[in-house]
């Protein structure tokens, strides 16, 4: 996948409204050195920590996928870790001065066209992998999340939404062009009785047909443009799924299959499989330059309970 650690090559800025509070919200994204990560900060609440995407800070995982408590949550992170994770950027940091990212057209196309617009830079230090030593599956219902080992990444995803959606599935072998060209553009969605009752719960007030496929009771699409590919939907589940992953910090070789998954899951396979070292190898590259410290606190926040 990437052997390289990688940045952005300038800082860059984007306002966009929030899916959740229908507010505006501005983020600005800073280049890291080598052996960072990935880290958000809200820049609205002084004192709030920065917080390390990392699958350890994820605090919610009902409606979108969250790190962090209270003032220092930042929500709605998977389109944009998604993006981080498929153009294999390893090092960067987020501000943001609301409780969420905005959530633009509800694809990751935006945030790919933002991030290579200001340039992705390969770092001089390889980048640390995991690879599975046997397969392992978690089911939930009839949710199932399976990884087998594999010397590539990828996923092959199901969905089925019975009275609304035919079942679609879609094998997608990971390439960082077919990233981009077929999963990054896939929008969000859901159903139009969700929506209305996420409203009548001040929830989704920034949420429409500008930035959702919306589905009414009948199983018709409402968006006038209609769908983006016949598959769009299963297409959005691997562009969740590859934001979830990417708060393992490193990439996971494996071949994974998904049926019926969401945020909820996704965190308590990836726990379970950081959590069994019989599960998954670590791979550490050969050190080829010095990390180097740079100015941001450790994160205050400690492993919490998914919500089931
Ligand atoms: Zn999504």
């Amino acid at each position: 996948m990437f052997r390289f650690q990688k940045t952005v090559c300038q800082p860059l800025k984007l306002s966009g409204v929030g899916l959740h509070t229908g507010k505006t919200i501005d983020v600005a994204i800073y280049p890291l050195p080598v052996n960072s990560g990935v880290w958000f900060q809200r820049t609205d609440t002084p004192g709030a920590p920065a917080l390390l995407a990392t699958s350890e800070n994820v605090t919610d995982t009902s409606l979108a996928t969250t790190i962090g408590h209270g003032d220092a949550a930042i929500s709605t992170l998977e389109h944009f870790l998604a993006t981080v994770g498929g153009l294999g950027i390893s090092n960067l940091k987020v501000e943001v001065n609301g409780p969420e990212l905005p959530i633009l057209d509800g694809s990751a196309a935006p945030w790919a066209s933002l991030l290579r617009k200001a340039g992705v830079k390969t770092l001089n230090s390889p980048r640390a992998f995991y690879s599975l030593k046997k397969a392992f599956t978690l089911t939930e219902g009839d949710k199932i999340l399976k990884v087998e080992p594999s010397d590539r990444f990828s996923v092959e995803a199901t969905i089925e939404f019975p009275g609304f959606v035919k079942p679609q599935r879609l094998f997608f072998k990971f390439s960082e062009a077919g990233f981009v060209s077929e999963i990054c553009p896939s929008r969000t969605f859901c159903l139009l009785k969700d929506v209305e009752l996420m409203k009548s719960h001040n929830r989704a007030l920034g949420g429409g047909l500008d930035n959702a496929v919306v589905i009414d009771n009948d199983g018709q699409i409402l968006n006038p443009d209609g769908l983006r590919f016949p598959d769009e939907l299963v297409r959005h589940k691997i562009l969740d799924f590859i934001g979830d992953l990417t708060l393992a910090q490193y990439p996971i070789l494996g071949h994974f299959t998904t049926h019926k998954t969401g945020h909820t899951l996704n965190q308590k396979f990836l726990r379970a499989l950081l959590s069994a070292p019989a599960l998954l190898e670590k791979h550490e590259p050969t050190p080829q330059s010095e990390p180097q410290s740079f100015d941001l606190p450790l994160p205050s926040v400690a492993a919490v309970a998914l919500a089931s």
